[in-house]
């Protein structure tokens, strides 16, 4: 159910609109847009008795919403989400006519290696560093992550560069740990419908990176979000990664289709990876290319200063250079369609 209120209503309209939805044992969800403020209803497992809504101040309309998703939907929110990621150096915006770079390695793997990637990073005016403290590996014989130890190093990158840091934490006890280091909690691929860490996300406190399931519906990605949404956590910004197809060239198929699709019925921002999409070094740069043209918000890209000794993801990791010639050939499609790279 989706309340839909007056343009010119009152904060304190609002606030007694929500504090009628709770009082019904439900939770209001209030989501301000340009025009006008839309409050969600959630928690209910059946119709709501709209009556007492629809006649109190300040309240256009109340509106069923039958989609499955709805604090994602562009129905509670007509506008893009600006996604706000505070960072030592400012803040850095996804959404709407910003497209925000993430780079880094695949894992945190020594200290002298992640200073030197983010050092030669730092020039190419990216500003959102990646990798990963906790790895989720197929075989539990590969290099898992350094844990703790990884977030203390990402914590001596964002100080000594002034980058976000975006890292992926794989259960309940390592969100805690994510949440208190990072600027931005990933979510991956493998733990997209990890119920009860989708919750735990939408508890936490700053930005979530959601990845798509290897062989998530869209409709099952967007549940997903909603999961976080439904906790509180506004903050949400999805990330397509390649899915599972009978395709045999790549290591997944980079699903670009699904950015539109996503745009249609979502406000919220939608990243790309082309480096778990393709898994290969030298499609990195034309998947990249695309993804921005097809209205990507952001890129996430793993980059190695020595792929070739990389503990894990070596073969799809870019090189520092390589990384600085894609933001400028990313930079010109994105001026095309009246965007800009922060
Ligand atoms: C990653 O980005 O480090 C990662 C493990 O990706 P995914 O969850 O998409 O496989
Ligand atoms: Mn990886």
């Amino acid at each position: 159910m989706l309340i839909v209120m007056q343009s010119h209503a009152s904060e304190a309209q609002v606030r007694a609109v929500c504090q009628r939805i709770e009082s019904l044992g439900l939770k209001a969800h209030a989501i301000p847009g340009s025009g006008r403020t839309a409050i969600g209803i959630t928690g209910n497992s059946g119709a709501v008795d709209l009556g007492v809504l629809e006649s109190m101040a300040g309240v256009i309309e109340c509106i069923p919403v039958t989609k499955p998703y709805k604090l994602v939907s562009r129905d509670v929110k007509e506008e893009d989400s600006v996604i706000k990621i505070p960072t030592p150096s400012g803040d850095v915006l996804v959404g709407g006519t910003h497209i925000a770079m993430v780079a880094g390695p695949c894992a945190v793997e020594t200290e002298e290696q992640c200073l030197t990637v983010a050092q030669r990073l730092k020039s190419t005016g990216v500003r959102l560093f990646r990798g990963g403290a906790y790895k989720p590996r197929t075989s539990p014989y590969s290099f898992q992550g350094l844990g703790l130890e990884g977030l203390k190093i990402l914590s001596h990158v964002r100080k000594q560069f002034g980058f976000g840091i975006v890292t992926e934490a794989i259960d309940n006890e390592s969100l805690d740990l994510v949440e208190q280091y990072a600027d931005v909690i990933q979510i991956g691929a493998r733990n997209m419908q990890n119920f009860s860490l989708l919750k735990r996300a939408g508890r936490a406190k700053i930005p979530v990176l959601l990845k798509r399931g290897m062989s998530a519906t869209l409709d099952e990605f967007l549940m997903a979000a909603e999961y976080i949404l439904s906790e509180g956590n506004y903050n949400v910004m999805l990330c397509e990664r390649g899915v599972r197809t009978f395709s045999d060239f790549s290591r997944n198929t980079l699903d670009l289709a699904v950015v539109p699709a996503v745009k249609k019925r979502s406000h919220l921002p939608i990243l790309v990876d082309p480096s778990h999409g393709t898994g290969k070094r030298h499609k990195v740069l034309p998947l990249s290319r695309a993804a921005v043209a097809v209205g990507a918000d952001g890129l996430l890209v793993e980059v190695h200063h020595s792929p070739e000794t990389a503990l894990s993801d070596g073969i799809q990791s870019i090189l520092p250079d390589e990384f600085a010639s894609l933001v400028g050939e990313v930079q010109q499609i994105a001026a095309v369609l009246h965007r800009t790279i922060n």
